[in-house]
């Protein structure tokens, strides 16, 4: 577990143990509560955050957010029994749906006892904690129950799966509401873009990752030549992007790989 600072009063916690990428967990200090986004594999890993917190600052209450239903997002809610965790409203279905496969496909990463734990607290379109200057939002993109969290006082946007570098995963055949989502975060006087995986532990990606992320969303939505993302830094993600697209209907241009 990497701890850094980040602004005034945001920690970011990165994990090193799914193959490939590392996963962030990122929480604010409010005024009473510690927001916490996402829960990663498990409850050792939140126990960890807490037992770190309560040491270098105040033992205030958590307030949790699930930026979307993936296993890598939710599976440490359950070390959060009495707070508020709060979702997407579509969220709570895709639990229902999709985790006790999840569990099941990848249990050998879970880390301490996972029991599903879905959120308590749901919005549809915006949550605003005014008091802590903490706005929580539908972001549909990379999953159609995503959402963000915007740290208006620190100027920090986090956004879950929607923004990866170099391209993100694609799971939701719906781009133009992708493109939209990229938009109203560039629309966000923001200073730090927190994804929920990076592919160092150490640099956190630059504004441009948005528009490089919207350009490869743009290219796979206008069926432009994607020969680009055939090169080595995007290979595997674009070819798991078109398997998981083709299987929701999507057709790819004729050429590419598949
Ligand atoms: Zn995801």
């Amino acid at each position: 577990m990497k701890i850094q600072r980040i602004r005034s009063r945001g920690w970011l916690f990165t994990f090193d143990d799914i193959e490939g990428t590392y996963t962030n967990v990122y929480v604010i200090q409010g005024k009473q509560h510690y927001f916490l986004c996402d829960t990663y594999l498990g409850p050792k890993p939140m126990e960890d955050i807490k037992k770190h917190l309560y040491k270098v600052s105040e033992e205030l209450p958590f307030i949790v957010f699930n930026s979307h239903y993936h296993w890598d997002h939710i599976w440490g809610n359950c070390a959060f029994p009495d707070s508020i965790i709060v979702g997407h409203a579509s969220i709570i279905n895709m639990i229902h749906m999709y985790s006790e496969a999840e569990l099941f496909r990848y249990k050998k990463y879970q880390q301490g006892t996972v029991k599903i734990v879905t959120p308590t607290v749901v919005f549809k379109y915006f949550l605003a904690f005014p008091d802590e200057r903490i706005t929580l939002f539908k972001s549909p993109g990379h999953t159609f129950d995503s959402a963000s969290l915007f740290d208006v006082f620190d100027k920090v946007l986090y956004v879950g799966d929607n923004i990866e570098d170099p391209i993100p995963y694609l799971e939701n055949t719906d781009f133009e509401q992708y493109l939209q989502t990229i938009e109203k975060y560039e629309n966000l006087d923001f200073k730090v873009v927190i994804p929920g995986h990076m592919s160092s532990d150490s640099i956190l990606p630059s504004k441009r990752i948005l528009k490089n992320n919207a350009k490869y969303i743009k290219a796979i939505l206008n069926k432009e030549n994607l020969s680009t993302y055939q090169r080595k830094k995007y290979r595997i993600t674009h070819r798991e992007n078109l398997i998981a697209l083709e299987k929701l209907g999507y057709i790819p241009v004729e050429g590419d790989i598949l």
